[in-house]
């Protein structure tokens, strides 16, 4: 939990049942009904306390950062450096200038790879991902294995969707040059045993970078509790805007690596013969930032920061056993995806039926769910199937979207059975 919410308990918090309200998106129609949305893990919907946020941005306080006496961009440069500081307290980093800002959880480990992966990885090493990842947390690294020399190496999991800490300890050895795992598996909603995962790597020195895109939108993070080093999300999967996320890192790392991109912003001087680097976190912001993006991600931040996210988990866990029984009832269901420790997301298959068929059934009835491999190949082909019916709840959904889900899935199964 941040400090901020440690130290000050006398905070009063807002019920989490009032949030949907805040949606305007949720009393829209979608094909002649009223809208449910049950794809947050792909991207969430925005509080109108964001499109305010990014509205009032435009309209009165736009300009570029960084470079003008006048008033109006040290108000834009200030607006965006305090985004950073909301983060970084968001997170509870140590400091705002390890809070990178970057265009989403893929270009933070796009940054990773390239950037620490270039300086310190050596030939013949070893790379360790695991078997729920996100093709955002596979490709980079692959990229970087094949140009460097690299294997790469997958802690598996169980039928349950569990990683097999037992497997990836036996994994560890002084080859391993980085682990790179998601705190939570948007495809089943597994929660990961970060913290372990972390000790467990640093007994041999290696690093760890949690890719935390799913994480941010069930609760708050704590980073130096985790005690990873790197760690990357999105801002549109937390209420905010997209082309806008954070690579968090810990100083004396991002300090020790090289600059990725090379432009405005990140330098100190140029010269034709020589060019100085300017320090964190500018070194990795080269050119014009997304600032309305920040302001933006700053304001979901402090949306957010309105409820207790103790409240907000166990709402959300609520959710996820009632949507659980209601899909259990309807018969011919197989979960994907059933581990102990799960978000609010449900993945499963509607026996004898194909996942995109069922998806276009629900789309007509206005519900909104993703279908398909949702970006883990490796995963779905593990389990032997083409892809799931994913259903990802977040604080503004209510059990009167379940049900209308339920419904949908029965009619699915009617139609198509
Ligand atoms: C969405 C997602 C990503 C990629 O996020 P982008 O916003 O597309 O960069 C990576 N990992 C996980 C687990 C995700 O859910």
């Amino acid at each position: 939990m941040p400090a901020i919410l440690k130290e000050n308990s006398a905070i009063k918090f807002r019920a989490v049942r009032e949030a949907r309200g805040d949606f305007p998106i949720l009393s829209t129609q979608m094909n002649g009904r009223p809208l449910v949305f049950l794809d947050s893990a792909a991207s969430s919907q925005k509080p109108q306390f964001v499109i305010d946020a990014i509205d009032k941005y435009y309209r009165e306080q736009n300009a570029n950062v960084h470079r003008g006496v006048y008033s109006l961009s040290q108000l834009a440069t200030d607006l965006f450096e305090q985004s950073r500081e909301k983060v970084r307290a968001f997170i509870n980093g140590q400091y705002s200038r390890e809070v990178i800002f970057v265009r989403g959880a893929t270009e933070g480990i796009n940054l990773v790879a390239q950037s620490y992966g270039r300086k310190f990885f050596k030939p013949g090493g070893t790379i360790i991902l695991s078997q729920l990842e996100h093709h955002s947390n596979i490709v980079p690294w692959q990229m970087i294995a094949e140009e460097k020399g690299l294997e790469i190496k997958v802690i598996p999991i169980n039928k349950e969707g569990e990683l097999q800490l037992d497997t990836f300890e036996q994994m560890l050895s002084e080859k391993v040059q980085m682990v790179a795992v998601n705190h939570i598996s948007n495809a089943l909603g597994t929660v990961n045993p970060v913290k372990e995962i972390v000790e467990m790597a640093h007994r041999f020195d290696v690093p760890v970078l949690i890719d935390g895109a799913q994480a941010t939108l069930h609760g708050s993070i704590d980073v130096q509790e985790i005690g990873a080093d790197f760690y990357v999300f999105s801002g549109h999967k937390m209420f905010g805007p997209t082309g806008i996320g954070v690579l968090w890192g810990k100083e004396e790392l991002l300090n020790k690596m090289p600059p990725w991109h090379g432009g405005g912003e990140m330098i100190k001087t140029v010269s034709f013969e020589k060019t100085t680097f300017n320090e964190l976190p500018f070194k990795f912001e080269a050119g014009t930032p997304n600032i309305c993006g920040s302001i933006g991600l700053g304001a979901a931040v402090d949306y957010f920061s309105q409820f207790d996210p103790k409240e907000v988990v166990a709402y959300e866990k609520e959710l996820l056993a009632y949507c659980t029984s209601g899909l259990e009832e309807v018969g011919g269901i197989r979960f994907v995806g059933t581990a102990k420790n799960k978000t609010s997301v449900v993945s499963f298959l509607l026996e004898g039926t194909h996942p995109y068929d069922v998806g276009i059934i629900l789309d007509k009835l206005g519900i909104a769910v993703r279908t398909g491999h949702h970006c883990t190949q490796p995963l779905m082909d593990h389990y032997g199937i083409p892809g799931t019916i994913r259903a990802s709840m977040a604080m503004y959904n209510n059990k009167e979207d379940i049900d209308r889900l339920i419904e949908g899935v029965r009619r699915a199964k009617m139609m198509l059975g």
